[in-house]
């Protein structure tokens, strides 16, 4: 087992992986921007080193200096959390060149799925169902307009090299798909330097559940069951439960089945989610995330594992701790992500905390690096927490969920705390009937009534 792991990113994650480094008697080293001096993360490893400016590109991006950070503090692997750089095939590879190891999965994998073209052919060889859609990459309109004749519309251009819900562009007819293509192709290499697209049917009122996988280094691989993530705004997620209220134990093992089948295959090493649109009981595959994800902790509550600790473990070579008879779907989870926005505008809002109080009690779990006096910096992702509940069944989780939201208070500047409240009175919510388009047209349907 390693002795000590440096953590290459900040805010909440970071604090995640500190917990899981302790827990395991690992000493951790925290790396920090000039603006994040003062942040938890840092006063919470055993060492830290500042690695630059306040932009990410020149701190928590800048992989010469994340790598000499590990170099002077003597850490033998780096865990990168999510976002950043834990996408990033180059980056673990230098890690490895270094003689460290990347906490995460081999360097072959991440670039294979990190291009969603690449990662849509694999899974589809692998046995996984996928989106039907255009063969490959479409360069020109006249390929689009070709590939649409299979496709039919509406139909939904993606940038390959695509990722927070960006660079998608819906065509309802054959005579807006040009200007759509274009529209895209222009999107994506300014987003992503990679102006390649792509095309899928449009899945009209699907929901998104994807499935959690582990495998180590031994040739076990696991699937710990899905996350309903089908509550967005703008294609990013808002809320998360595990289990979906809509997929039974028969449908959870099918689909695991075929996922862990797959991994095998492939030869996946660490933890993965595998991202489905699920509509009229069929999965279709839409993209494999490489890491950790930001709604974890719905997972970790059901089947009680330590995804983290589980990640550690495989790195350093040891096999999983629990086989897929261990696994257990017990309860309900519902997380949801405190951003440092408006809750009505979701304009973001940076600033000072004058007051925090977390809540706590029986099933509830508050990720998050905000403190009291805490100053939050303008430069990174506006997510600033997440309270993640556990109940025996749903409603359990729900009025827990309701009763959690009642007891946290984040003073001095706006969070989307209010919006989860309002939720909470939604029939359709409580129910849990809603697909990937419900939350947008509950926020159209607010605002015309303000
Ligand atoms: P990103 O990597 O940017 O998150 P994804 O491919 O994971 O992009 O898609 C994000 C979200 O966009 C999905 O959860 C879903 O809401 C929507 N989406 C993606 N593909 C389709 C599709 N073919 N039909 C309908 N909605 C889609």
């Amino acid at each position: 087992m390693f002795d000590k792991i440096l953590i290459a990113n900040r805010g909440e994650i970071a604090l995640r992986v500190i917990r899981a480094c302790k827990e395991m008697g690992i000493a951790t080293v925290a790396v920090h921007s000039e603006a994040d001096r003062h942040a938890m993360h840092v006063h919470l490893a055993d060492e830290s080193v500042c690695i630059g400016p306040p932009a990410a590109s020149k701190s928590y991006l800048n992989i010469p200096s994340i790598i000499a950070a590990a170099e002077i503090t003597g850490a033998q692997a780096i865990h990168p959390g999510y976002g950043f750089l834990s996408e990033n095939a180059r980056f673990a590879e230098i890690v490895g060149a270094h003689g460290m190891t990347f906490i995460g999965p081999k360097p072959d994998h991440i670039r294979l799925m990190g291009d969603k073209i690449t990662a849509k052919q694999a899974s589809k060889d692998s046995g996984i169902p996928v989106v039907p859609g255009s063969d490959g990459g479409v360069a020109t309109v006249e390929e689009a307009i070709a590939a649409a004749e299979h496709i039919g519309f509406p139909l939904i251009i993606k940038a390959a090299a695509g990722g927070g819900g960006r660079g998608m562009k819906v065509a309802k007819d054959r005579d807006s798909l040009a200007e759509a293509v274009m529209s895209a192709q222009s999107e994506a290499a300014a987003a992503f330097g990679d102006g390649t697209v792509y095309m899928e049917r449009y899945l009209q009122k699907p929901r998104h559940i994807e499935i959690q996988v582990i495998a180590d280094s031994h040739g076990n691989v696991v699937h710990l069951g899905e996350r309903d993530c089908s509550l967005q705004r703008r294609h990013q997620k808002v809320l998360e439960e595990a289990p979906s209220p809509i997929i039974d134990a028969k449908a959870r093992d099918k689909i695991g089945k075929i996922v862990v089948e797959a991994m095998q295959k492939i030869g996946y090493l660490g933890v993965g989610t595998i991202e489905f649109l699920f509509e009229d009981g069929e999965f279709f595959f839409i993209e494999m995330n490489t890491r950790l994800q930001v709604e974890h902790p719905v997972t970790e509550f059901v089947t009680g594992v330590d995804l983290v600790r589980e990640q550690i473990r495989i790195a350093a070579g040891l096999p999983l701790s629990f086989t897929q008879d261990d696994i257990t779907i017990k309860g309900h989870s519902i997380e949801v992500r405190v951003n440092a926005e408006n809750a009505r505008t979701f304009l973001p809002s940076p600033g000072t905390i004058t007051d925090y109080h977390a809540p706590g009690g029986l099933g509830v779990r508050m990720d998050s690096a905000i403190y009291n006096g805490y100053a939050i910096p303008p430069y990174y992702d506006s997510m600033v927490g997440k309270l993640i509940v556990h109940g025996r069944d749903r409603p359990e989780a729900l009025a827990r969920l309701k009763r959690a939201l009642s007891e946290i208070v984040v003073a001095g500047i706006d969070t989307t705390i209010p919006l989860f409240v309002d939720l909470l009175n939604e029939k359709d919510i409580q129910s849990g009937d809603y697909n990937i388009h419900w939350l947008e047209n509950w926020i159209k349907a607010q605002d015309q009534g303000a």
